[in-house]
């Protein structure tokens, strides 16, 4: 075993002298037994002790006097049941997830996702779960990147928890009108106008969806797709994301 071991060692060597091999979240290069992520790094892939909205998953300033839910959903009610975060949205792991975004480090999705994972897991998510989709990007923007960084993160996480991935579930439509020139009264309307039930919509019905994105901000978005995907008769969606703004 310790041949076999040695060996390996010897051709991750050669292999780092042609490709270095740099850590995802910092770029510094990786010592030998590093993987993907450098030490320093990987102490930021560790949940920090926050309090989170139960619902919405946002940092809570004040946990106890509001009880545990966030001024947000204390005003409003957002279409999906929870959102799970896996990380806060900065330092390495923002690096991380703009790193996949753009295309340089794709690999970095294993990262994200079992973390991810970790985290449904410990908030006993995964026995609600009937099917993985992910929140999809706008076509033409799929077209010009190649690739779909949340369809990435969703296939990582369906193939670790053992749950089909169901694709064009959810389309993206186009945004007619900008944002800014909306009226404040319109501008929820148009965001809710940005899915519409694709191709394969039907095949959530009476499924309880785990809808994947790779960062959550206000949540928004997940809370328009959520809406479609219940007009579709999903029998409930609960929102996983690698990190939460
Ligand atoms: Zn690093
Ligand atoms: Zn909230």
């Amino acid at each position: 075993m310790g041949m076999f071991a040695d060996a390996r060692r010897l051709v991750r060597l050669g292999l780092d002298l042609f490709f270095p091999r740099r850590c995802l979240g910092c770029d510094d290069e990786l010592l030998l037994d590093d993987h993907l992520v450098c030490g320093r790094c990987r102490v930021a892939l560790v949940q920090d002790p926050v309090r989170r909205c139960a619902k919405c998953a946002s940092e809570l300033v004040q946990p106890r006097k509001t009880r545990g839910s966030c001024p947000v959903c204390r005003e409003r009610a957002f279409a999906f049941r929870g959102v799970v975060a896996a990380l806060r949205y900065r330092g390495p792991v923002r690096a991380i997830v703009l790193a996949i975004k753009f295309g340089r480090r794709a690999e970095g999705v294993t990262v994200l996702a079992d973390r991810l994972v970790a985290e449904l897991e410990a908030h006993g998510v995964l026995r609600r779960i009937d099917v993985v989709v992910p929140i999809p990007l706008h076509p033409l923007r799929r077209l010009t990147r190649g690739f779909d960084q949340a369809e990435l993160l969703a296939a990582a996480v369906a193939d670790r928890i053992g749950k089909p991935l169901l694709r064009h579930v959810l389309r993206r439509r186009r945004n007619t009108r900008r944002q800014a020139t909306l009226r404040r009264s319109e501008r929820a309307d148009n965001l809710r106008s940005g899915f519409a039930p694709g191709i394969l919509s039907f095949s959530v019905r009476g499924r309880r969806v785990l809808l994947v994105d790779d960062v959550l901000t206000s949540g928004a978005t997940a809370h328009a797709a959520a809406i479609v995907l219940r007009a579709c008769k999903a029998n409930s969606v609960t929102v996983a994301v690698a990190a939460r703004g």
